[in-house]
């Protein structure tokens, strides 16, 4: 499977690019200009790993979540283990999904408008800019 060009979530897009060249970290989520994943390596297990983790980074930011390293690392460990024991239901959840729009994140949970989850805008970060790595120990 070739390395998807882009994440999208709700009317965020972040480019993934492929760069092998990293030095110590095997991905990075920053938002410099755009929100941008870059990774050091595609095929494999473990950075098929090293995307969920930096998409998480991405959505957390998209969201204003401010999930921290250790948050971030919890979710994907989370997320991969639930991804890969339940593919079946993940298959009928987002087939499901995919008919529907996209759930309201307020707090009445009662309402279901339709809206886009990520349609909130970006938190200021103060100094424009965000970054957010994983050190080449995990
Ligand atoms: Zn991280």
């Amino acid at each position: 499977m070739s390395l998807p060009e882009y994440v999208t979530f709700g009317s965020y897009r972040a480019k993934i690019t492929l760069e092998p060249a990293l030095t110590g970290v095997h991905g990075l989520y920053s938002f410099e200009s755009s929100p941008e994943i870059t990774i050091s390596k595609w095929g494999d297990k473990e950075s098929a790993a090293i995307l969920l983790h930096e998409t998480i980074h991405f959505m957390s930011d998209c969201m204003g979540l401010g999930l921290n390293e250790a948050a971030t690392r919890r979710l994907e460990f989370a997320l991969s283990v639930l991804l890969k024991d339940n593919s079946d239901l993940m298959l009928h959840i987002l087939a499901a999904l995919s008919t529907s729009p996209h759930r309201n994140q307020s707090n009445d949970t009662d309402s279901d408008t339709g809206t886009d989850p990520a349609a909130t805008p970006a938190p200021d970060r103060g100094d424009g800019s965000a970054r957010h790595g994983i050190r080449s120990d995990r």
